[in-house]
């Protein structure tokens, strides 16, 4: 099939790989029609805010609405993907309804991982409006946090925590943060934690829930710790179990290559997705400009293929936590010590350069105010670098 006979395309999934990928359809002059399929009843909305003002709140779940979808979209909320006929080119809903497409942007995303035992309630999770709605309501009265996992989302969760004057006691089997920001960088963030008064648990031994039918804290081995409320911050799963039939490639994610292909007029964006490396290995890259980028880039091959013009990748994100606004470009070394290029990294305010063979392969600014885009040329080698 070729772009000009895609007269049905359908995106499946509803925030902002989705909304991204429809909205560059009709950029790059798609005048067909466009269904969105989302399971979620609420409009789509960014998840960015969740760990941050809205848990605080600080800022309204209608502020992390995504500007609406124009009129020549068909959003249908609340509906479900269950299965897809690659061979009938259709997608079936949970209802049991199949919408026909010619053309497929799958945008599933990933959904929290859980720690409880099945019937075990209690555990707190923040990846949709509806959790970070529940869990804001429940610390608003608690008095202390137990946070398993010390990733980007778990320390997000932490710090507003203690903004709120809990006591918060975040877990994990690694050091916090050190595979996302390396060491270094890893130790100033963590200091700052602890100078708010947040007590950091290593498991050695694998972190259970504790509590019967209702969760009261967390077991390491023979130790366990109680607080009002825990939150498992555990990482997420690629929704891809309505694919698990499709024969499309799944290797922890739907293999995409670089220009977003999974299947002749099928191409994927976002969490859920998985990239392969030099290696065998493959990568996720679950961060909002990725999947902004590659809802763009999908929505480019579909229509036009080998010859569309791609935007540049590009690895950039950022975390907010414990009074700290951190953006970064590229992937940060583990092990040395940056080149300080401005401010002062003792008054957690610098911006931070890590050079390889003499040229900059991540970049990172500390409460430091700068042009996104100088950022990311200081870190440019190692976005603009394939793999
Ligand atoms: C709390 C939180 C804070 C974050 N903060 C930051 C940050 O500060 N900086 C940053 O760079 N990144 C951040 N991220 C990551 C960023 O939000 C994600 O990378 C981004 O949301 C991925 O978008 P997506 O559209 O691919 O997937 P998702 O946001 O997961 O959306 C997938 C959508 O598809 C729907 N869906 C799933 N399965 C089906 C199905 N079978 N049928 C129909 N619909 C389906 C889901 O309900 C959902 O609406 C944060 C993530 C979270 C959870």
């Amino acid at each position: 099939m070729t772009s000009s006979s895609l007269r049905r395309i359908v995106v499946v999934g509803g925030s902002i790989a989705a909304v991204t990928a429809a909205e560059a359809l009709r950029v790059r002059g798609f005048d067909g029609d466009i269904t969105v399929l989302s399971e979620e009843t609420s409009a789509p909305y960014s998840r960015v805010p969740l760990s941050k003002g809205v848990l605080c709140g600080k800022e309204t779940p209608d502020s992390a609405l995504l500007p609406p979808l124009d009129g020549e979209v068909s959003l249908r909320l609340g509906t479900r993907a269950a299965g897809l006929r690659v061979d009938r080119r259709r997608v079936v809903c949970d209802d049991g309804d199949e919408v026909p497409y010619d053309g497929l942007v799958i945008a599933t995303g990933a959904r929290a991982r859980r720690l409880a035992r099945p019937g075990q309630a209690g555990e707190h999770v923040v990846r949709t409006l509806d959790d970070a709605t529940r869990l804001a309501g429940r610390i608003a009265t608690a008095g202390s946090v137990i946070v398993v996992g010390a990733g980007f989302l778990g320390m997000e969760v932490a710090s507003t925590c203690t903004d709120l004057g809990l006591a918060v006691t975040v877990v994990d089997r690694d050091p916090p943060l050190r595979r996302l920001l390396g060491g270094w960088l890893a130790d100033l963030v963590v200091g700052a934690a602890r100078d708010r008064g947040v007590r950091f648990v290593r498991a050695t031994r694998a972190v259970e829930l504790a509590g019967g039918q209702e969760v009261t804290g967390v077991r390491i081995g023979d130790r366990v710790l109680t607080a009002d409320v825990v939150v498992s911050a555990v990482g997420d799963v690629p929704g891809t179990g309505w694919l698990a039939d499709s024969g499309l490639p799944l290797r922890g994610g739907l293999v995409v290559d670089d220009r977003c292909r999974v299947a002749p007029d099928i191409v994927a964006a976002g969490d859920v997705t998985v990239s392969g490396r030099p290696g065998g290995e493959f990568r996720r890259s679950p961060h909002w400009t990725s999947a902004v980028i590659q809802g763009q880039v999908a929505a480019a091959t579909l229509l036009h293929g080998e010859v569309a013009t791609l935007p540049r990748p590009d690895a950039y994100y950022w975390t907010e936590q414990f009074g700290l606004d951190i953006k970064i470009s590229g992937e940060i070394p583990d092990g040395p010590a940056p080149t300080v290029l401005a401010g002062d990294p003792r008054e957690r305010s610098a911006l931070l350069q890590w050079r390889r063979n003499g040229r900059g392969v991540a970049a990172v600014s500390v409460n430091h105010r700068m042009p996104i885009v100088k950022l990311k040329r200081l870190g440019a080698w190692a976005s603009a670098e394939p793999g």
